[in-house]
């Protein structure tokens, strides 16, 4: 069987042995001028590449129902920047980024890396380099071949493959690993590896897939931060693929969430937090989540009046003159912006909406933070408070809500913000 049959039959069964975006090299390498391989090697300082997607449909055809992974996807990702692609397992991640390679094929849609539509371009051809989730390291080659493998397919000269490995594993600190094979290598280092093999070639665009989660937590949070650090020197445009809002949320210049193979929203960690463009993104990304009640806008006087159950809070006169369309409607609140109203700040902080009694349903303490939950009649809110918080299960406290922190979204299947 040839390596390209071998290879093909990888990527159908999604358990690749190597990395594609390398192993789709093995059939074509050969062919390559060899001016062009200096061309594409020649170290590159300041080259950037914006990656383009315009109206990207993936649907797969199974035998009796059609997936729609991905649909009509617009995304930008700018020279230089790092996008976190985000959302819940199945909504599209993974095919997006393969559409990006050069792994899948859109059904419909344009890619454009640099301004050149590439949807006809072979993955070698897109200069783009791919981490899988599960590594995908070749396991007979110690940590130099592995990382070597990539110039080697470009007939790259042994001083310069030996040159650039060296400054690489340096980068990643695997200079003392390199003569060992993966199987000796602890999840961490192994993970290192697959971004020195990555990068070490300089490519225009990184793209990541879920690389961290297979590790335990801090040394997710310490490769995290090496990442991003390594991103920043590079300044290699990236796109970084994760299900968790965290991460997503610390890594990315911008962050996109999707959900369903829809984009949902797109902008700076910190527009998505303070105005989630929908009640999907409210509910996604923050934790504990967003609060979220279902409930009635109505009329009173000149300003108007959101009631859920037997609770009323006023709202205030439109503000950034968009008005509170009357009827059904979802208010969001988060944790931290619940409070619970003692005799000293009630009259005080006039931030504060009253909404009543409530009662302690359970109290939760995170080391840095106390979540507690509490039941307003037949609905439970979270509030988020200092971990030195006395509050006990049963309690009765009355509760209030900071307004200046308050969302509104419709109550329809859109979900979408209306203030
Ligand atoms: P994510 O990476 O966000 O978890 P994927 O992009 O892997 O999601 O998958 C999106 C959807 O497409 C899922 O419903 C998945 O089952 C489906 N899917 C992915 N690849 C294939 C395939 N080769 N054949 C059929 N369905 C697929
Ligand atoms: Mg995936």
């Amino acid at each position: 069987m040839t390596a390209a049959n071998l290879l093909f039959r990888a990527l159908q069964s999604h358990s690749f042995s190597v990395n594609p975006v390398d192993g789709v090299e093995i059939e074509d390498y050969g062919k390559l001028a060899p001016n062009a391989v200096h061309h594409l090697f020649s170290h590159r300082k300041n080259i950037l590449a914006s990656v383009a997607l315009e109206h990207i449909e993936r649907v797969f055809k199974e035998r009796k129902r059609q997936v729609h992974a991905v649909r009509d996807l617009c995304l930008h990702v700018n020279d230089g920047e790092l996008l976190t692609l985000v959302g819940p397992s199945g909504c599209g991640k993974t095919t997006t980024l393969r559409v990006i390679a050069g792994l899948d094929e859109p059904s419909a849609g344009t890619i454009r890396i640099e301004d050149r539509v590439v949807n006809r371009v072979l993955p070698k051809d897109r200069d783009v380099a791919m981490v899988f989730q599960n590594y995908a390291l070749y396991p007979h080659m110690t940590v130099y071949q592995n990382i070597a493998f990539p110039l080697r397919m470009r007939k790259l000269p042994k001083v310069e493959i030996q040159r650039r490995v060296s400054e690489t594993a340096d980068r990643m600190g695997l200079a003392l690993l390199l003569d060992r094979k993966p199987a000796a290598l602890s999840g961490g280092e192994k993970q290192r590896t697959a971004v020195a093999r990555a990068i070490v070639r300089s490519p225009k665009v990184f793209l990541l897939d879920e690389p961290l989660s297979n590790l335990d937590a801090p040394l997710r949070v310490e490769l995290r931060s090496e990442i991003k650090r390594l991103q920043r020197s590079l300044k290699t445009t990236t796109v970084y693929v994760t299900h968790d809002q965290e991460e997503a949320m610390t890594l990315g210049d911008r962050i996109a969430v999707m959900r369903e193979g829809v984009l949902q929203q797109c902008g700076s960690p910190l527009e998505v937090y303070n105005r989630p463009a929908n009640r999907f993104v409210a509910g996604f990304i923050g934790t504990p989540a967003m609060n979220l009640i279902a409930g009635t806008i109505v009329e009173a006087g000149d300003a108007g009046e959101f009631q859920f159950g037997k609770r009323r809070l006023p709202i205030s006169k439109p503000t950034n003159g968009i008005r509170m369309p009357v009827g059904p409607a979802v208010f969001g609140i988060r944790p931290q912006n619940v409070r619970f109203q003692t005799t000293e700040n009630s009259r005080q902080d006039r931030g504060l909406i009253d909404v009543g009694e409530g009662i302690v349903r359970l109290v939760e303490t995170t080391g840095d933070a106390t979540n507690v939950r509490i039941n307003l009649d037949d609905r439970e809110i979270i509030a988020r408070t200092t971990p030195s918080c006395e509050l006990r299960e049963n309690d009765r406290i009355q509760v209030a809500f900071d307004t200046t922190h308050v969302h509104f979204f419709r109550a329809d299947e859109s979900g979408e913000r209306v203030s």
